[in-house]
Formats: C-alpha cells, structure tokens, sequence
C-alpha cells in the first residue's frame, strides 16, 4: 500500500488539498466489460460519501453514437472535472482495415493528448492472498510493493518517424529537460525510500541526458528538502541508476526490492508488463495516468473491454475497483479511503473471493458485493 507518507504524497489532483466540496468525477465506461466494471467501481465509491458521476460515451459507444471515439463536448466535461474513471474500450464490432474508419483506441489517445497526462502510474502490490498465482515463486514476490512510474507522451513513440527511399524506416527518440524534470518529480513524490531510474545511459543519448537531469532534480530536491521550513522527509528518498537490461533482470529475481521505478516512454511500457505479471490476472491491475497539477487525473483498469466474456456477469472488477482506489488518492487527495478500498479487496481476496481469470466462480456483482462488505 502507498503511499506511506501520509496525505501529502503525491496528488497533482485539482481538489489536492481541498477535498471538502463534492468531487465531479467524469465516467467513462466504454465498451465490451468497461460499463459492467466502471459501474461495479461506482458503487464502491457511492459508499464512501457524496460524488457527482457525469456519464459520457467513448471508444466505440461513442462511434455508435456520435460517428467518433471521442467528442469535444466529452473531453470539455473530462477538462473541468475532478478525475476521470475509465473503464475500456474496443472490440470486433469497430475492428476494421479502411484507415479512414474512425477506431476506439483514437478515444483513449485523444484523451490523454487532451489531457496532456504525462506519467504512468502503475502499482505492482500482489496482494497476499494471490501470491500462489503469480508466475514466480511466493518467496521471491512476497513483500513486493513497486510503482512502475512510465513518461507517457514524450520519447520514441512520439518522435519523428518514416521510410526513406532507399526503403530504410526510421524513429527518433527524443526527450527535453522539463519533460525529463516533470516526470521525476511524479517519481520522486510516488516514492517513500528510493527512486531507480531506469535507461540505457552506455548506449544512447537521450538517456545520458535523462541520467544527468534526473541526478540533478534529486539533488536539488535534497538541497532544498534541508533548507528553512522545508519538509525534512524528502530528504529521505534515494536515487539509483540502472540500465534497462539489467532492470529487466532484477524485477523478476528481487523485485521486492524496488519501490519506484522511473522510466522513458518505451522501457516503461516494456517494464510495467514485466511487473504485471507478478501478480498473476490481469483483472487485477489499475493504473493512474497524471497530468499538470491543475488538471485531472486519468483511472482505468490495465485490462481491456474482454469481448470474449462481455455480458456473462464475469469480469473481475478488482482492476477497476482499484483504479477508484488510486482516484482518491493522487486525483482526489484522500488517500486513507483509497488505503480502505485496498484493504477491503485483500480481506475480501483472503476470505476466499475469486473471479473466474483467478479461478473462481464469482460473478462482478458478487465480487462487488464482497469487496463492499469488508469497507
Ligand atoms: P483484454 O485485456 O480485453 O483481454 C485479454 C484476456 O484477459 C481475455 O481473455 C479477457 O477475457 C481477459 N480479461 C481481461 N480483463 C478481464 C477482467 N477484468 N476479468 C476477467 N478476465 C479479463 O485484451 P484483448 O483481448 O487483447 O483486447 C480486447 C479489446 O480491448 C481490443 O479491442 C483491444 O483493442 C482493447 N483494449 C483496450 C484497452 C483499453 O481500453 N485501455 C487495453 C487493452 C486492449
């Protein structure tokens, strides 16, 4: 559970601080499992006090409904709320080969361009009851409590890109110093004992660059953390380097570990699977994706929209529960009742809960239920 540090740490959220109006929270449920999931999450939420819920089409409900994953009025409504809740979009319905054809996953894109949500927070916790369905052995993931902390719109998958006419292709991985600065610092307030930043500084420029910025953020971070009034704790947190094949190595043989782990674009996408998979479903994992301190905060379960088991009653909502879980916390600044939500899902996974991905027979709705009676 995270963040120990306590009501300070770390909400770019708009109502940071000043959580005594009723939050507006934007709903965005999706397609396929994303309504059944997004409303399971709601109902947690409803139980822990007043929230206004606007509800708006995306992905291909919005297709069906206004011929585009994502309308200016929907993204308007995310710009002014509190935070978003997403659930998933996509499936075969919208799948098609015309590049013209508006596409789902344009909703998600356009949302975080709109946006501008920056960094990637992935927390990797298995919760103790599950450690038998981790990959890895219980003892080597017993204890692992790791935030994936990935730039999410800057790097290679952004740059200049093409093919050139000897039929050679190309991308450009770049990265500036305040892309580099904003995003450590979203480590560094994640973190409560060390940051690893992660690169490939012996190889390629951007990461000597990301090494350099991010050494001198933490040390002007520590500087000012001793000055007059400043708060000593964040002096605490330290800062180590690591190359990306090596991190790629130690997150499966000692990834308790690790606490946060800080990272470009693609090594993040490639590392925040890799530690997924230590908790063993995919119906498990939230994520938070974060933007400038004014703006809202993006929640959504890892998943997708699960075509193959949308309309059974069968979708693990864990994920998106979760994703509330991390709304409160870094978009809503009330991190005790997302540390309720998270202890509610592990009584609930110790008293024996269990989806069908983990296993079990439950449905959403009795896993709902479960995790409503231990909050
Ligand atoms: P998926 O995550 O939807 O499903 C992969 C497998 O995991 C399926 O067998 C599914 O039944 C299972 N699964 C996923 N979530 C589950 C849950 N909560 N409970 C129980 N089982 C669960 O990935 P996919 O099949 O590759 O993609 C399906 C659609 O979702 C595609 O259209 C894809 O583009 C889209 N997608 C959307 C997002 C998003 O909205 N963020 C992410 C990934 C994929």
């Amino acid at each position: 559970m995270r963040p120990a540090g306590g009501a300070d740490l770390p909400s770019p959220g708009r109502r940071y601080g000043a959580a005594l109006t009723t939050p507006r929270i934007v709903a965005l449920p999706g397609d396929g499992i994303g309504p059944e999931v997004t409303a399971a999450a709601l109902e947690v939420l409803a139980r822990l006090g007043e929230f206004e819920v606007e509800a708006h089409a995306i992905g291909g409900a919005s297709i069906d409904e206004h011929g585009t994953a994502l309308t200016d009025e929907t993204l308007d409504a995310c710009r002014t709320a509190d935070a978003v809740l997403l659930g998933a979009v996509g499936g075969p319905k919208w799948e098609s080969t015309d590049p013209e054809a508006p596409r789902p996953e344009q909703g998600l894109l356009g949302l975080r361009k709109g946006l501008e949500l920056f960094a990637n927070l992935r927390p990797v916790r298995p919760s103790p009851a599950l450690l038998g369905a981790s990959p890895l052995r219980r003892e080597r993931i017993e204890g692992t409590d790791l935030m994936v902390v990935r730039e999410l719109t800057g790097g290679i998958y952004f740059g200049e890109r093409g093919r050139t006419a000897g039929g050679s292709a190309f991308d450009t991985c770049a990265y500036s110093v305040p892309e580099i600065e904003r995003i450590a610092e979203v480590a560094f307030r994640s973190a409560r004992r060390r940051v690893t930043s992660v690169d490939k500084a012996n190889v390629l420029e951007t990461s000597r660059l990301w090494r350099e910025t991010v050494e001198r953020f933490a040390g002007d971070r520590r500087r000012a953390a001793r000055g007059e009034g400043a708060d000593p704790r964040e002096d605490d947190v330290e800062l180590e380097h690591m190359l990306v094949d090596n991190a790629a190595m130690q997150l499966i043989s000692r990834p308790r570990d690790f606490d946060v782990l800080l990272t470009e674009n693609m090594f993040g996408d490639i590392l925040s699977d890799e530690a997924a998979m230590l908790t063993g479903s995919i119906g498990m994992l939230p994520s938070a994706s974060l933007g400038a301190p004014e703006a809202p905060g993006l929640f959504e379960p890892v998943h997708g929209s699960a075509p193959d088991i949308a309309g059974t009653g069968a979708a693990n909502p864990l994920a998106t529960i979760g994703s509330v879980a991390m709304m409160l916390r870094y978009g809503l600044g009330r991190e005790s009742e997302g540390a309720g939500i998270e202890s509610a899902v592990d009584r609930a996974l110790e008293a024996g809960l269990r989806t069908a991905d983990l296993g079990g027979a439950a449905t959403t709705e009795s896993a709902t239920n479960a995790v409503l009676a231990n909050l």
